[in-house]
């Protein structure tokens, strides 16, 4: 089983002192080593934002995708190596903004993909532009006197399509945050881990603070994550009022909704039944290519 250290790799993580990123890397590291995911079996796809810096953080075999474009190639790695799983490291800016389409569209596929989504509610690394997750009237630097908008519901979206898996993590919590990993990771279809991420240098609203006055675990509530309906009008749950005290929006954490036996994705495309690398001539002979050229 590798340990947790033998996913750090040499290079010192450059997020800001205190990000929430620190806790989702450190949830994911125990949440691999505990299942005893071995490095060979498995890759993760990064998208772009202070969260795909991670690609140089976390000590696996993967890559570091386009804006918004880690799911595509994400899908594509499960259809031509079945053998491995596939986790996808999201931003909402990311996955949810220039991303949407492709996020929607995977919810409908249902590949066996896990999608963990670092949803601080605000562009970071571009310091602090409205996101699609941002708060209605939440004033920001691209937006000073307020969001006009109303946010992106990652997780009813997620229901409305019908994902077999939707769960939402506080990255103040890691011990919650790596069994919620670990549930999604061995979960057979696709998996959102939408979580609440807090980004301490750009968004003094939805701080660690703010989430842990609000914050309460499903599972400590009796919820029963077989009733889609019910996940679907707990999504609705309102917090993104800013006016909204502790007392009278609080936030579910924990699993929504799941579904189990549904079919995937590549169980539907014959040609992923094996890896496409062993479908490939070992080793290609490209020389009547090459003579056909002149
Ligand atoms: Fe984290 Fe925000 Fe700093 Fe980015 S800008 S590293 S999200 S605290």
């Amino acid at each position: 089983m590798p340990a947790v250290k033998e996913f750090v790799t040499p290079l010192k993580p450059t997020w800001c002192p205190g990000c929430g990123n620190f806790g989702m890397w450190e949830a994911l590291k125990r949440a691999l080593s505990e299942l005893a995911w071995e490095k060979n079996e498995f890759s993760v796809v990064w998208g772009i934002g202070c969260h795909g810096n991670g690609a140089d953080f976390l000590d696996v075999q993967g890559m570091h995708a386009l804006h918004g474009r880690a799911i595509p190639p994400a899908t594509a790695l499960r259809l031509t190596r079945p053998d491995l799983k596939v986790v996808v490291e999201m931003g909402d800016g990311d996955g949810y903004g220039i991303g949407l389409g492709h996020f929607v569209h995977a919810l409908r596929r249902n590949p066996d993909l896990t999608i963990i989504a670092h949803d601080n509610q605000i562009y970071g690394l571009t310091t602090g532009q409205a996101s699609p997750t941002t708060d209605h009237l939440m004033p920001t630097v691209s937006t000073p006197t307020g969001v006009l908008e109303q946010p992106i519901n990652p997780i009813g979206l997620a229901l409305a399509e019908d994902a077999t898996f939707v769960a939402r993590g506080f990255a103040g919590d890691i011990p919650h945050l790596t069994e919620l990993y670990k549930q999604a990771l061995v979960h057979k279809g696709l998996a959102l881990v939408d979580v609440m991420q807090p980004c301490v240098t750009w968004n003094h609203l939805n701080t660690f603070q703010w989430f842990r006055e609000r914050v309460y675990k499903l599972e400590e509530s009796g919820w029963d994550t077989s009733d889609r309906s019910a996940a679907f009008d707990l999504s609705m749950t309102a917090f993104h009022d800013l006016t909204c005290t502790p007392e009278e929006c609080k936030i579910p954490i924990g699993v929504f909704y799941q579904r189990e036996g549904v079919p995937t994705y590549e169980d539907g495309v014959p040609a992923s039944a094996e890896p496409g690398y062993l479908r490939a001539e070992q080793p290609r002979d490209v020389s009547a290519i090459l003579a056909s050229l002149g």
